[in-house]
């Protein structure tokens, strides 16, 4: 089965499916093709989509959904290793920044939630943040 999004002469786009590209050209010469909408015969093919991927193309998916998936370990892996080094503060995070950015004598390695505008504000104030792509840990 081969898909065609049709056109008509008044720029009607509809699709259709047809067994084969022959099977189109000959409904369309015998004018047993018409528009869905004002039914003229003057029918054009516009773009042909295939329902079936090319053997190129699901390669190509395939390769993608590895690379995603090793991002996704990767940044899965990242995740752990804040989790295991770094204290969480949650939404406390704009002030314990604060605490630790002004009082050197702390020092230690946080990791918490900020808005857009807490974060604009911490930076604006000198203090370098890292945003982090969280991942969902599905063993949780
Ligand atoms: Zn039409």
């Amino acid at each position: 089965m081969i898909k065609y999004n049709l056109k008509c002469k008044h720029k009607h786009e509809f699709e259709s499916w047809f067994s084969d590209s022959k099977e189109f050209e000959k409904l369309k010469s015998k004018k047993m093709i018409e528009c869905i909408f004002c039914k003229t015969k003057s029918i054009e093919k516009s773009i042909m989509a295939p329902n079936v991927l090319s053997q190129e193309q699901k390669q190509k998916d395939k390769k993608s959904i590895k690379y995603i998936k090793k991002i996704q370990k990767d940044l899965l892996k990242m995740r752990n290793f804040v989790e295991k080094n770094f204290e969480y503060v949650g939404n406390n995070f704009p002030r314990e920044v604060r605490n630790v950015y002004y009082d050197k004598r702390k020092n230690k390695n946080i990791y918490g939630k900020a808005t857009p505008e807490e974060t604009q504000e911490l930076e604006e104030e000198g203090i370098e943040l890292t945003a982090i792509p969280w991942i969902d840990n599905k063993k949780n």
